[in-house]
């Protein structure tokens, strides 16, 4: 029997001090952790419970911005007035994601370190899996792959990343805070989640016994003209096939600035840099969107039954872009 060890800590601090003992989780809603726990797949030996750590405040910066703390549940964080208001975007796309039970347990800190829902992952009955035992291989790659990877995957693993909410997090330039043995350091969001690479088990950049303490929004930029759209196989509790956070902020009927992010095609929100380059200065015309849209998905790579994908993001980017253009108007 696997023998676990629970404590619940008193401050940041002292959850740090406690996470020096190697196989320490910390464990905040749990929503994802318990679930791979009960699985088998997570084996952490001691939780440390940083749920009722005082983390859990949203506080407008001086500088206009938006500091939300890593245990405010989804809920609270998707209905606060300021982030509606301000962050339309992130409202809506932590709010396309799970149910409404999960949304309350669930915390900013902990969306930002879901794992991916790849079946040959979560299921310990396939014997290859790379993330969750490097070297064993990786049964996706000639198994059935329809929810899988078409940008940024490598021949070590094709999963792709579960969150919404980290998606909208990209296109609004959040920073992600952090507290470990080293001290502070702040990560861009686009920079925290990472790709494959030859290391599938690191999802992202975070360090052994660093906690999650907060993300910070910068002052918004696109207040009115973003969207985020999320394609899936039915209409809730359920999981991206593509999802599509755009903005754009306009100089009549040129866009003078844009964000285009896509979710559900990578192991990490997929920054779409070529297709915001070939948007800006631009009309949203159909020729433009139709140019706008390839960029987004240059240099895919489908596999057996995944090719849907390609088209499926190429529409979805420009019905994100045509509706969050559509507000501005
Ligand atoms: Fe594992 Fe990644 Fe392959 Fe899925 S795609 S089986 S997570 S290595």
């Amino acid at each position: 029997m696997h023998s676990i060890s629970y404590e619940r800590a008193n401050d940041v601090d002292h959850a740090i001090e406690l996470a020096r003992q190697p196989g320490t989780k910390f464990i905040g809603g749990g929503t994802n952790l318990l679930d791979l726990y009960k699985s088998g797949i997570e084996k952490p030996v001691r939780l440390v419970d940083v749920s009722r750590l005082a983390l859990s405040a949203i506080e407008e910066l001086p500088d206009g911005g938006l500091r939300i703390g890593a245990t405010v549940s989804n809920t609270a964080a998707a209905n606060h007035p300021l982030v509606r208001q301000r962050y339309r975007i992130l409202s809506e796309a932590i709010l396309n994601g799970a149910t409404t039970q999960l949304r309350n347990m669930a915390t900013v800190g902990g969306n930002l370190l879901q794992r991916t829902r790849c079946y040959y992952f979560t299921d310990p009955t396939f014997a290859h899996c790379n993330k969750r035992n490097p070297g064993s291989g990786c049964d996706a790659l000639e198994g059935y792959n329809r929810i899988h990877a078409i940008l940024g995957a490598s021949p070590e693993c094709i999963a792709t990343n579960p969150s919404d909410m980290s998606v909208a997090l990209v296109a609004l330039d959040a920073i992600v805070h952090l507290q470990g043995p080293g001290g502070a350091r702040q990560v861009p969001v686009a920079e925290f989640h990472r790709l494959p690479e030859d290391r599938p088990q690191d999802d992202t950049v975070i360090q052994p016994g660093e906690l999650i303490v907060a993300v910070e929004l910068p002052p918004a930029k696109f207040t009115r003209s973003s969207h985020y759209i999320k394609v899936r196989d039915r209409a809730s509790y359920a999981f991206a096939l593509v999802s599509v956070a755009a903005a754009v902020e306009m100089d009549g009927d040129l866009v003078r600035d844009a964000r285009i992010v896509l979710g559900g095609v990578a192991h990490k929100p997929w920054r779409a840099v070529d297709a915001e380059n070939t948007l800006r200065g631009k009309p949203l015309t159909d020729e433009v969107l139709a140019k706008v849209a390839a960029a987004a998905v240059a240099g895919a790579h489908a596999y057996k039954d995944n090719a849907f994908k390609v088209e499926l993001a190429q529409r979805a980017v420009v019905r994100a872009l045509q509706t969050a253009a559509g507000g501005n108007v």
